[in-house]
């Protein structure tokens, strides 16, 4: 499902006044600094007119987050 997403992404990206963002709403594992660039990266979109969604996507991609157990 997971190497599928990009299906998700073609299909949603289209619409001009839809904005996935978040953990959830991008089946990303987006923390919270992460989840609040995304809403961030939308107002951003939002307020220019801007309906390319590629700065939100790009949140995120530089490295994988993993959480890990404390000791
Ligand atoms: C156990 C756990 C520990 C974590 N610890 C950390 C940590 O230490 N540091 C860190 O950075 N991140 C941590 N995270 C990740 C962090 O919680 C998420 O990255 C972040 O909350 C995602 O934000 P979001 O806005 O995408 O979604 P959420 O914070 O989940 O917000 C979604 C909101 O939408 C609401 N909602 C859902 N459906 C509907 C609906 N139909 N109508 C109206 N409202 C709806 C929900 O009630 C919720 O309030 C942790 C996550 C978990 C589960």
């Amino acid at each position: 499902m997971v190497d599928r997403c990009h299906e998700i992404r073609a299909f949603v990206d289209p619409i001009p006044n839809l904005f996935l963002i978040g953990r959830n709403g991008m089946h990303r594992y987006n923390n919270q600094d992460h989840s609040m660039l995304t809403a961030m990266a939308a107002v951003d979109n939002i307020q220019q007119g801007r309906t390319d969604k590629s700065n939100i996507w790009n949140v995120n991609v530089e490295q994988e987050y993993h959480e890990q157990k404390g000791a």
